[in-house]
């Protein structure tokens, strides 16, 4: 379940705020950030676990009195939030394992309805549009007529890179340590601009899932690979 209020900085004492902050626990977090350029109005989100939610509800309301329980004894960063609170919502995060079929027939799925996920990482929107931007890459390689194959191609090369993002947002992780990007960014090969995991599987996907396309091409993905952070 996830509390979830902004208000106007004006109403934090005591403590100076950056841009964005996530405050860590065990079991439950706080993440921290302005949503204003002006830095005149903050936002928070929490983590913190609820036994129980009624489904007929997608929000209820919460209160400062039960934000001072759920965090007591946390940073004077947080009880400074807490305490400028001027009303706090709860909410609960739902989210689905991967699914194992990502289209049947013409009917193809993206973004949330594909892969709904916790905000942990605020990747939803983000891999949404990489769906989108590799989908409309697939039909321009495979051509309209042939949509089980740009389909096909599609989920080939968007499944396991969404996947990870949604089991990393499940697990709460990312950023809790130092981490190299490449831990859950994509990476994409300079040549061929597919998104793709590492130099080595660039390959073989450009060996086994683009044979064809490696046919008609030939050398197109052939040269040294360098390969970037997804961009
Ligand atoms: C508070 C909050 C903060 C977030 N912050 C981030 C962030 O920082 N970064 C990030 O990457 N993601 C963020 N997300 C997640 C992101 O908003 C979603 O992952 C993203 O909007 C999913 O896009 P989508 O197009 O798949 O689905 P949606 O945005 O849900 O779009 C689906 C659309 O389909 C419409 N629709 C539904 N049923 C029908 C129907 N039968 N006929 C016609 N239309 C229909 C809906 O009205 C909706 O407009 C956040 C989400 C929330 C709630």
């Amino acid at each position: 379940m996830a509390h979830r209020a902004v208000f106007p900085i004006s109403r934090v004492k005591g403590f100076t705020h950056d841009r964005c902050t996530k405050w860590w626990s065990d079991d439950r977090h706080m993440m921290v950030y302005f949503d204003t350029s002006k830095l005149d109005e903050i936002y928070y989100v929490t983590g913190v676990p609820e036994p129980e939610w009624d489904m007929s509800k997608s929000w209820v309301p919460s209160s400062i009195e039960e934000m001072r329980a759920a965090f007591d004894g946390w940073h004077t960063g947080v009880q400074s939030l807490i305490e400028g609170t001027v009303e706090v919502t709860k909410w609960p995060l739902l989210e689905r394992d991967p699914l194992p079929v990502w289209s049947r027939g013409r009917l193809v799925l993206l973004g949330d309805a594909c892969h709904p996920m916790k905000p942990h990482m605020a990747q939803g929107a983000a891999m949404a549009i990489e769906d989108a931007a590799m989908l409309t890459r697939c039909f321009t390689e495979a051509g309209v007529d042939d949509y089980a194959a740009a389909f096909a191609l599609y989920e080939a090369n968007r499944s396991e890179r969404a996947s990870k993002v949604q089991l990393v947002s499940h697990n709460n992780t990312w950023l809790r340590t130092n981490e190299t990007p490449t831990g859950v960014s994509a990476t994409m090969c300079t040549t061929c601009r597919w998104f793709l995991p590492d130099a080595r599987r660039c390959r073989q996907r450009h060996d086994v899932r683009l044979s064809q396309d490696a046919r008609t091409r030939p050398g197109r993905c052939a040269g040294p690979m360098r390969h970037s952070p997804s961009r």
